[in-house]
């Protein structure tokens, strides 16, 4: 075993712990997350939890798929706090797993307030988000020093009114990488909107799909092409989507998107 932090606080029956656990990749879920998959009574869990890590789950432990897709929502976020609340009331250990990391566009804030507003204390614990994650694996850095001084992490998800209501001027400095979650549907969206703020149309861009996992595509384009590169590869969600020139920064020759760069 690994010396584990005295000063963390014991994972008591009756409590909840939202666990992140990265985009897919087993061997990208944190010791930590483990230790509490490993004491889980009942085990809640997204769509976006790879059959790897729920391989992971002990075979005792209960399990309710809550997953969700895009426009076809199984159990309605309420329904999730509820589940929540309602199975630590039974005094079990909750493990609430999520894809990545629980406050990063995964609703992990809104559970934890529910959490705690109906008295049920939570533990967080951190994952790897995918903009983090999946990059790395088909070999794009984030940030590059001259190339890219920042980076922002965006939701493509539309509102039910149709609408995508982002703050474009503040994107369209040459230097930042853009990251946009949940932005497939809206893609011919945001490639305009990024264009008329001033982005260039050759911006180089990628789509990874299901990064880090054994199913991962990535699919290379720039800012005019990628919604058709989406059409024409029939390209669905989870996919992440990066802009910028850190995405030229190493080429075809170097990558073999498994997190391995050859000379
Ligand atoms: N909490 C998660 C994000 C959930 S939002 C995190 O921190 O990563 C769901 C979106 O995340 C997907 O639509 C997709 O854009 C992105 N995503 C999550 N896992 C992914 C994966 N393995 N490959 C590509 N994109 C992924």
């Amino acid at each position: 075993m690994y010396p584990v932090n005295q000063s963390k606080q014991a994972f008591i029956q009756g409590e909840v712990a939202l666990v992140g656990t990265g985009p897919g990749d087993p061997d990208l879920l944190t010791l930590q997350a483990y230790r509490f998959i490993q004491q889980a009574d009942i085990v809640i869990y997204d769509r976006l939890v790879s059959k790897a890590i729920m391989s992971l789950v002990p075979g005792a432990a209960e399990r309710i798929y809550v997953g969700k897709k895009q426009a076809q929502h199984r159990v309605p976020q309420e329904g999730i706090n509820q589940l929540l609340v309602e199975h630590a009331k039974l005094n079990k250990k909750v493990v609430r797993l999520k894809g990545g990391d629980p406050f990063v566009f995964g609703r992990g804030g809104e559970e934890a307030l529910h959490l705690l507003n109906n008295g049920v204390a939570c533990h967080i614990v951190p994952g790897m988000t995918a903009a983090s994650a999946c990059t790395s694996y088909v070999g794009i850095p984030l940030t590059h020093r001259q190339v890219s001084q920042s980076c922002s992490f965006i939701t493509g998800h539309v509102k039910d009114s149709g609408e995508l209501d982002l703050p474009w001027q503040t994107l369209n400095d040459k230097k930042q990488t853009v990251v946009f979650y949940m932005g497939i549907k809206s893609l011919p969206i945001i490639t305009e909107q990024l264009i008329k703020a001033g982005r260039s149309a050759s911006t180089p861009a990628a789509l990874i799909h299901k990064g880090t996992t054994p199913e991962q595509q990535v699919y290379r384009a720039n800012l005019s092409t990628l919604a058709a590169t989406v059409e024409q590869h029939n390209i669905k969600p989870p996919t992440l989507i990066v802009i910028g020139d850190v995405v030229n920064t190493f080429n075809e020759h170097h990558l073999t998107n498994i997190g391995y760069l050859s000379p």
